[in-house]
């Protein structure tokens, strides 16, 4: 049982029009350390998701018809109880996902700052005046809500992704209706009883836990549901967006991606080092963002390898999330786990080399060590397919035209990293990678300033920063004329 300073955050029910809803049937949420259960949570379908719709459509009229400011202050109230409750919030997080309370705390911080940020950016929806054709009309632009949203998210980051699509769905005027992921429903539901706290009104913000097929298919059919905001992998999300094409619905798309880190021969390497320790092991490798292969020049590439590996030695501990001496907690299951694990295999049977791990941990099922593999080429599955685990594949280029070649060979492209001090190749590389994110000279780049998405089959639309609303929003051309 998890020991919370406020124990009424451990919400096991589904949260309907300001209700909570329990169900006979119920999801297992296991905490991935020990695979012991964390809660029983209600698992909904169909039927609830359209009493979900109801109340998002029923919220609509009253929350589009705020003002922007007194819509603002409600969010700036829910971001300061997300700070409040911070250390529950990353307690109920890492029981529920695994990754280590250091990266939780963090989680729930970054997650709270989207709110902030769109409680400011709540007052800044902006219209046009734009000089019309003829001396009798005028052209005014306004811009309107979408309407009621869903929200499907995954478990990486249970609280910030869901935070980065209810932020500025609320500060835009639309009202949602979120289907978390199975795996990671507590972080969601803890978020919804301080939403309701802050005093958000019923039906606004709408969780339904349970099957999410059932619950996905409800949603996405509905002609009530004016968008989609998705985050997860290219594969569903590929399913999802034919789902919307029946109704048309707007779409945000976060999908995979399998991030190149190029490393130059004129590169700073402690700092290469630095960044790519950040960009492929936080999180234990499961995000979209991590790095998915390493490109490094032939010239420093031994060197290279050498100093990963003690790096990844040195700073790295695997462990429970709730040992605070671990840096690495476990993958969220079992499967994910052997997933990862056939990638390594099937390309150490190609030819890639072993320099650290390569083997599942023995400290448990989901625990899968920092592995650093060398003599990888681009056709292996590890360089081919997004890994989602704690494990670094070298590739060895020769010049800039072939890293470019290299790390824009796959069909996915969210983020790209590179490390180089030559201004002149900063921005040649810079413009051919084909991503949505480029970090130079940095492993890390997400924060509620910056617009985050990929292109290609990572996605569309961008999170955060000031594009960040325009995804929530219809533009409205009024053409006023005789005057
Ligand atoms: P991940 O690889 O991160 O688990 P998924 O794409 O499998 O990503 O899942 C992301 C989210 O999509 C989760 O909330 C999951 O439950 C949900 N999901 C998976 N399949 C469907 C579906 N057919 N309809 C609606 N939601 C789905």
């Amino acid at each position: 049982m998890l020991n919370l300073t406020d124990q009424s955050l451990l919400k096991t029910d589904a949260y309907i029009d300001g209700e909570w809803v329990s169900s006979r049937n119920t999801i297992n949420v296991l905490n991935p350390c020990n695979h012991e259960t964390v809660a029983k949570v209600a698992k909904l379908g169909a039927e609830q998701t359209e009493a979900a719709i109801d109340a998002a459509h029923n919220a609509l009229k009253s929350w589009r018809s705020m003002p922007a400011k007194e819509r603002s202050q409600l969010l700036r109230r829910w971001y300061q109880l997300v700070l409040e409750n911070q250390e529950d919030l990353a307690q109920i997080l890492t029981a529920e996902q695994g990754k280590v309370l250091a990266e939780a705390r963090a989680e729930i911080a970054y997650g709270a700052s989207y709110i902030e940020w769109f409680a400011e950016e709540a007052k800044r929806v902006y219209g046009d005046t734009i000089p019309a054709p003829s001396d009798d009309k005028r052209i005014v632009c306004i811009k309107q809500p979408v309407g009621v949203v869903a929200c499907i998210t995954p478990w990486n980051f249970p609280n910030a992704m869901l935070t980065r699509k209810i932020g500025p769905a609320l500060a835009a005027g639309c009202t949602v209706v979120c289907k978390p992921a199975s795996e990671t429903p507590l972080s969601a539901l803890a978020l919804a009883e301080l939403a309701d706290r802050s005093g958000i009104p019923k039906g606004v913000i709408n969780i339904v836990t349970g099957n999410a097929h059932d619950i996905g298919t409800r949603l996405l059919s509905s002609t009530r549901v004016r968008k989609l905001t998705f985050t997860g992998s290219t594969e569903v999300g590929k399913k999802l967006v034919s789902q919307c094409s029946e109704t048309l619905k707007k779409m945000t798309m976060e999908l995979g991606g399998n991030a190149p880190f190029i490393v130059f021969p004129d590169a700073d390497l402690d700092a290469a080092i630095d960044g790519v320790m950040a960009s492929k092991f936080r999180n234990s490798g499961q995000t979209c963002v991590c790095t998915n292969r390493v490109l490094v020049h032939s010239d420093i590439y031994q060197e290279f390898a050498d100093k990963l590996v003690s790096a990844v030695k040195q700073r790295l501990v695997l462990g429970s999330g709730d040992d605070e001496k671990a840096t690495n907690g476990p993958l969220i299951t079992k499967s994910a786990c052997d997933a990862v694990d056939r990638l390594v295999q099937t390309s150490i049977a190609k030819g890639a080399v072993v320099k650290l791990g390569g083997q599942p941990s023995t400290l448990g099922s989901c625990f899968y060590p920092p592995t650093v593999l060398t003599n990888v080429t681009n056709d292996m599955p590890v360089a081919r397919e997004e890994v989602f685990g704690p494990v670094a594949p070298l590739i060895s280029f020769d010049n800039e035209e072939q890293a470019i070649a290299i790390a824009n060979d796959t069909n996915v492209g969210l983020a790209a990293y590179f490390y180089t001090r030559d201004i002149g190749r900063v921005w040649r590389i810079a413009e051919e990678l084909e991503y949505g994110i480029v970090g130079i000279n940095e492993g890390i780049t997400s924060n509620e300033m910056a617009p985050f998405g990929g292109i290609k089959e990572s996605g569309s639309g961008r999170e955060g920063s000031k594009y960040g609303l325009d995804d929530y929003l219809e533009i409205k051309y009024m053409c006023m004329g005789g005057i």
